[in-house]
């Protein structure tokens, strides 16, 4: 484990939560408005997306709007992440009675079916910090990481999901950092030259 991975963790987070009110609203609303304008995304059958915690972007108002479409994470006891599909996303935020907290107190959705990440067209994921060549610092734990290894292409479109302030000049890579096509943030979007994701039908 890299010790200035963890460093920059505890900075980019700060810098993640001290993003409030009005700048906030406005930043997400631009990320919002910049993600629907990927092909892949407005293509996509199936969406894995995520329910804000600790001051992520907030893709809620997308979500809702194209909720028949939105897969939602559960960590599994081996750490790898499936996904399922939404409770009424209104209802989801207030907790009802399908809905669930993990571990780590993120709101899980409990309905069936459960399905693997290969079969999602797109997945969004939070983001600690990023880079411009698409490396990702998550929160720690490799949940993404761990569950995107061997996809093979076609594969699902892996986007990061970020305000501009958790942009570094570098990430550290280990191994099994699984690096990312897009990055979105409220200044636009970036393709990496990752990018091998399916192409839209
Ligand atoms: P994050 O991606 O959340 O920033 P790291 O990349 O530092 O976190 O990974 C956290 C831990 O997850 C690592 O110490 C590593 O042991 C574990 N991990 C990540 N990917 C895998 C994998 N593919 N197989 C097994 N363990 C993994
Ligand atoms: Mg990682």
């Amino acid at each position: 484990m890299h010790l200035d991975k963890n460093h920059l963790r505890r900075q980019l987070r700060q810098a993640r939560k001290s993003l409030t009110g009005y700048r906030r609203d406005r930043q997400q609303q631009r990320i919002r408005h910049f993600l629907t304008a990927i092909p892949q995304v407005r293509h996509a059958r199936r969406i894995a997306a995520y329910l804000p915690f600790d001051g992520e972007p907030d893709l809620l108002p997308f979500m809702r709007r194209v909720e028949s479409k939105i897969w939602l994470p559960m960590i599994r006891s081996d750490w790898h992440l499936d996904f399922r599909p939404t409770c009424k996303l209104n209802a989801l935020a207030r907790r009802p009675i399908n809905a669930r907290r993990n571990r780590f107190g993120i709101l899980e959705s409990q309905r069936l079916p459960i399905l693997r990440s290969a079969q999602m067209d797109v997945i969004l994921m939070p983001l600690v910090g990023f880079d411009h060549h698409g490396n990702r610092l998550g929160m720690g734990a490799g949940f993404y990481d761990r569950s995107l290894v061997g996809l093979r292409r076609p594969r699902p479109a892996l986007i990061g999901i970020a305000f501009d302030c958790q942009q570094t000049a570098s990430v550290p890579v280990d191994p099994w950092d699984v690096p990312l096509d897009y990055i979105v943030t409220n200044r636009g979007i970036i393709k990496t030259n990752h990018n091998q994701a399916r192409k839209p039908e």
